[in-house]
């Protein structure tokens, strides 16, 4: 009852923008220190709420449901790459998106704000939309590949997803706790 649950709100990307995301890590070659995200675990986070009670993921949902209800679908599109901190120093390194920015970033603020009464704690930095495409364990100069261009073709952002993430020494899996549809646009 009080084990806890490792839990992330995030929007998925349909597997045909994963595809030309697959298309494009191709085309890149390898990237040395790079630990690739699976194509299938490749998804847009919104808010990491950790390792959190049942009762947590329950008020969560609470939470959740009107907040998705309230947002409008929007199109969104994957395009451009880039790293966290830097693409000189990077640790992540990820795709970021262009059409539908500013809906993501309302649904994310949205979406934190209905946690924060359940209470999650937000993060400090500001929110910044990527879908991360892999890891550094070590900082590296990530500025060549980074320099790729790359669009994707839009695709429907329709609902959010609340996940479970077991951290394994194979990689993360994934599974869906909830589903929040957002409201179909006008
Ligand atoms: P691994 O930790 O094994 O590399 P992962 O990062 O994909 O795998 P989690 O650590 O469970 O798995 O993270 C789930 C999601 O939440 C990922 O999108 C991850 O980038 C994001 N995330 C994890 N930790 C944080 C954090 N401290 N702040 C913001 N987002 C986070
Ligand atoms: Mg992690």
């Amino acid at each position: 009852v009080n084990d806890l649950i490792r839990s992330f709100v995030a929007v998925e990307v349909p597997d045909a923008a994963r595809a030309q995301v697959c298309e494009l890590l191709s085309r890149l070659g390898p990237v040395p220190g790079v630990r690739w995200v699976k194509p299938d675990a490749m998804h847009l986070t919104l808010a990491f709420l950790g390792e959190v009670t049942q009762n947590f993921i329950r008020s969560a949902e609470q939470a959740l449901a009107p907040v998705a209800a309230s947002a409008q679908c929007f199109d969104a599109r994957l395009s451009g790459l880039g790293a966290f901190p830097s693409a000189h120093r990077a640790r992540v390194f990820w795709v970021g998106m262009d059409q539908g920015r500013d809906e993501l970033c309302r649904l994310q603020a949205s979406i934190v704000q209905a946690l924060v009464p359940v209470g999650f704690v937000p993060e400090s930095r500001k929110f910044s939309p990527h879908l991360t495409l892999g890891r550094l364990k070590v900082p590296a100069d990530v500025s060549s590949p980074a320099g790729v261009r790359f669009t994707g073709t839009a695709f429907a952002v329709d609902r959010v997803i609340l996940f479970r993430s077991e951290l394994r020494p194979e990689g993360p899996r994934y599974t869906r706790l909830a589903e929040f549809a957002l409201a179909p646009s006008a």
